[in-house]
């Protein structure tokens, strides 16, 4: 395992693979990661697939009290659908480098700003929704332009996958090449255990 945080020019940031075993132990695990992370009064930005959101919503709604205040919700968090911010980016089924940076580093500087003190954390479930549809070389190319814009900006990234995803893939490293991407992983429902990881 590499370090807890990257760092590049005096930033410092966190990129880590989260790796659940199906949909459902992703909504939970994705559920508990933001709340966490709402309850310490960091700014997140939750983007995912739209029933994913529906429950992150509940259930952030069903375990934080204080949740439903509008003044707090609209400050600290924020959900975005995950088809939507690849639609600005994606031009003929592949992240547009230029394109990436407006949009997804547009996201970046402007919570960066709205957070003020605070911890700029996102939660981020655009490369998933790419493998799902298939579009794995479209995924492993988007968490590079990641590592791009964590260069620039003072922020966490939290990258979600269901283990479907590597089953599905034709790429057998696939794993492997996201697990290198990432500064750390976390196989949350998984239990992968190491030598799985080495052979994947
Ligand atoms: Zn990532």
């Amino acid at each position: 395992m590499k370090s807890l945080n990257g760092s590049n020019r005096g930033i410092t940031y966190q990129h880590e693979l989260h790796v659940a075993r199906h949909e459902k132990d992703l909504c939970s695990y994705a559920a508990a990661h933001v709340a966490a992370c709402v309850a310490t009064r960091h700014m997140v930005i939750a983007i995912f697939p739209k029933a994913v959101l529906e429950y992150l919503d509940d259930y952030l709604e069903r375990e934080i009290p204080y949740f439903r205040a509008t003044s707090f919700q609209a400050i600290q968090y924020l959900s975005l659908e995950a088809d939507q911010i690849c639609a600005e980016f994606m031009r003929n089924d592949w992240p547009d480098e230029i394109e990436f940076a407006k949009s997804v580093g547009g996201l970046a500087k402007r919570a960066i700003c709205a957070a003020r003190q605070s911890k700029v954390v996102i939660s981020n479930g655009l490369g998933m929704s790419l493998a799902l549809a298939g579009k794995m070389e479209a995924a492993v190319r988007a968490e590079e332009l990641w590592i791009e814009l964590l260069q620039h900006y003072p922020i966490d990234v939290h990258c979600f996958y269901t283990q479907e995803v590597f089953s599905a893939s034709k790429s057998e490293n696939l794993l492997s090449r996201l697990c290198s991407l990432h500064e750390t992983q976390q196989f949350g429902a998984m239990h992968l255990q190491q030598q799985e990881l080495k052979s994947a």
